[in-house]
């Protein structure tokens, strides 16, 4: 562990060396240029990402390390001075959407994504901004992904940062000045694709997944060369076309599971969009997939097969790309249960033998220990109630089905539902404590059969299913919304149990960071950052954030001092969605930024602005009631899934039931796509101009609810 004296006596000397190194490249101006562009900022190479622990005040790469703990050894910042902790500034972000990303901090800047994928370079002591880099994304495809127009950040390599950009585009951007150096487009853009994740480099290959298995795509996971962005490997997860020749022996094995032909007409899913770790000593790279597209079974693989490879850990050799191992979290998917979450790698002592062991706590509830040389399955409990499996059998590694999850015949209330047990944001394990801090979510889904093979559109769900039923009566919507919860869980991975846990009254909360200063970090759906003992949970901190926080924060040093830094920002799938059910916390004015801390830091955030407004006077509902029962069942498979349920936003995309005259007046051509630059999409191919009036006449009804509950006359 190193203390903060010897830190600072190091940053001392680097200062210094860095001085001479200056005064030297002057008097010297034919020095080789590999010399110089060592003192580019950002020059990450493989040397140091494998040091990241000699050098603790950076955060190099997306888990900080390549094992992806997400646990930090300093210790300025501890239980015992926490409370001081204050804001050392902060910086608003260009667009007030979903912020997912985890800072780099190296080489004295920081380095953050925001929606849309907008590049941010500050001074991690001051928040000033050094350059921003847009890569302009097109705003009419925000509708391409499932869950928001979010990034979870870069990635540093010799001098250059590499951005997945939401349109699908690898980008490598110069880290001094912010120009785009080269592009390379990583998918087919004539379907529903998009990159969201943060790419990984491991020995100057760049890794990249891509997500989009809500809309019909076939997942895969790509290497780029860091130089000159030419595509080195490419790895499928599900086979294509039986028709064709099976990609490589993997492939071969994988269309052995699968049947029927919508799921290679669709794409079959098992997207790679987030988590990838690595281990340098076996040199094997652990990507996690998606769930099946459609998510119903039924459709997809005419009700039957393991459908590999989704839902699983795939251990891939990271020069070629080659499958080594694979573990399948859950066979047979068919509820969204993706294992796409964060995966960490730690070496621990179970049952008297040191193990090198891989731990993932995946959308289906199951907290699974695997043995991360082999693949073989260790232990796996479930971290929250769950009814769709009663276990997993230590022999064959299955889950043991209950039949509660079973929708084939009749509809299912199952848990966890397509939110998942845990989704995207990571957790955090602390080797002091042994311990796993997950962002844990307890919710459930009633899943029932759409009866027919789903359509495949732009822009579009299509998984198989019947839209959720979002009651429109507040007392319903209240009851709804208090079964879903969250809870920061302390999981203790060898005992299988949890240590400690907070309640949250909303599932979706931050990310975890854990420290040597025996603290857990993490931001809250109700606008909190905190901190809490990691040994015993205990709240030792907390400051408004003014926003719901969803990403994991991190921490670095800059001159002995040490930061904690938050992107705070709502979104991602729940808060899109499920506006209603969590009305309690909607942010109408949800303002991004990214937040830094420091013991004494004294910045002020301005006040929120999260005042209700009331809604205009709607217009007349000229509709019946079966018109507006259609308008209602169209508006939940096609606007729901960003507008929210029973039409109640977030606020992170417009409330419907707030429209104005001159919209009401628009909403036609709204829907045709006359505002595809501030992305709303066009859906005039899935929704005929009839239907457009029936998904109005919906939203006029409802409209009209909202103002008989805030008092005023209806028409
Ligand atoms: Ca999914």
């Amino acid at each position: 562990m190193l203390d903060s004296t010897r830190l600072s006596a190091r940053c001392a000397l680097i200062a210094l060396a860095c001085l001479a190194i200056t005064a030297c490249s002057k008097s010297q101006p034919d020095e080789p240029d590999a010399a110089a562009a060592q003192k580019a900022p950002a020059w990450v190479d493989s040397a140091r990402l494998l040091a990241a622990n000699e050098s603790p005040g950076e955060w190099m790469s997306h888990g900080r390390t390549y094992d992806e703990q997400r646990y930090s050894p300093l210790n300025k910042i501890t239980a015992d001075n926490v409370a001081n902790l204050g804001l050392a500034w902060h910086y608003k972000l260009d667009v007030d959407r979903g912020t997912e990303a985890t800072p780099i901090v190296v080489d004295g800047v920081m380095y953050t994504t925001g929606a849309y994928s907008i590049v941010y370079a500050l001074n991690p002591v001051s928040g000033e901004l050094l350059w921003k880099y847009d890569p302009g994304v097109d705003r009419s495809i925000a509708g391409r992904g499932c869950c928001g127009v979010v990034n979870r950040g870069v990635a540093p390599w010799k001098g250059k940062l590499y951005l997945g950009a939401y349109d699908g585009r690898l980008i490598a951007i110069d880290a001094k000045s912010g120009q785009e150096v080269w592009s390379a487009q990583t998918v087919d853009t004539t379907k529903n694709y998009t990159v969201t994740g943060a790419p990984r480099i491991i020995d100057g290959k760049v890794i990249i997944g891509n997500g989009g298995a809500e809309l019909g795509v076939r997942g895969y996971v790509s290497a780029y060369d860091a130089e000159t962005g030419d595509m080195l490997w490419r790895w499928y997860t599900v086979p294509g076309d039986p028709d064709q020749p099976a990609e490589n022996a993997a492939m071969e094995a994988a269309q052995k599971t699968w049947f029927g032909d919508v799921y290679y007409k669709q794409g079959g899913g098992g997207t790679v969009w987030d988590s990838m770790a690595y281990d340098p000593e076996l040199d094997l790279l652990y990507i996690g997939t998606g769930n099946g597209s459609p998510w119903n079974i039924k459709y997809r693989s005419e009700g039957k097969g393991d459908n590999l490879y989704l839902s699983s850990i795939v251990a891939l050799k990271p020069d070629t790309g080659e499958y080594v191992w694979h573990y399948q979290t859950t066979p047979g998917e068919t509820w969204d249960y993706t294992a796409t979450q964060h995966i960490v790698l730690a070496d621990m002592d179970i049952d008297g033998r040191s193990r090198k062991v891989l731990m993932q706590a995946p959308k289906n509830g199951f907290f699974y220990v695997i043995d991360r040389e082999t693949g073989e399955l260790l232990s796996a409990e479930a971290f929250v109630p769950i009814n769709w499996a009663s276990g997993v059998d230590p022999e064959t590694g299955r889950p043991i089905k209950t039949g509660l999850g079973d929708y084939s015949e009749t509809p299912k209330l199952v848990v966890p539902s397509p939110y998942g047990a845990h989704n995207w944001q990571p957790m955090s394990y602390n080797p002091q404590t042994g311990l796993v801090y997950i962002p844990a979510q307890i919710t459930g889904h009633l899943y029932e059969d759409e009866g027919k093979v789903p359509a495949y559109a732009l822009n579009l769900w299509n998984v198989g299913l019947k839209p959720m039923k979002v009651p429109e009566d507040p007392a319903e919507l209240a009851a709804v919304g208090a079964q879903f919860s969250g809870k920061l869980l302390a999981w203790d991975p060898i005992k299988q149990e949890a240590a400690w846990t907070v309640d949250y009254a909303s599932p979706w909360n931050g990310g975890t960071l854990s420290t040597a200063g025996n603290l857990v970090f993490q931001g809250t759906a109700d606008g909190r950052t905190t901190a809490y003992a990691a040994d015993s949970g205990e709240l030792l901190w907390e400051s408004p954030a003014n926003t719901g926080v969803i990403a994991a924060p991190m921490t670095y040093t800059i001159d002995g001092e040490q930061y904690v830094t938050f992107m705070a920002g709502w979104g991602g799938v729940f808060a899109l969605v499920a506006g209603g059910p969590a009305e309690d916390i909607i942010w109408r004015q949800s303002e991004s930024r990214v937040l830094t801390f420091k013991l004494g830091g004294d910045d002020q955030l301005p006040p929120p602005n999260n005042t209700p407004v009331p809604a205009p006077t709607p217009p007349e509902l000229t509709a019946s009631a079966e018109q507006v029962e259609a308008g209602r069942q169209l508006y939940h498979g096609v606007c729901a899934g960003c507008h929210g349920g029973a039409a109640i936003s977030s606020g992170l995309v417009p409330d419907l039931r707030y429209m104005n005259p001159a919209t009401h007046a628009q909403f036609a051509p709204i829907v045709a796509g006359a505002r595809a630059r501030q992305g709303m999409p066009s859906f005039a191919h899935v929704l005929p101009p009839e239907q457009i009036t029936l998904v109005h006449q919906y939203l006029i009804k409802r409209a009209h609810d909202l103002t008989a509950m805030q008092g005023k006359p209806s028409q």
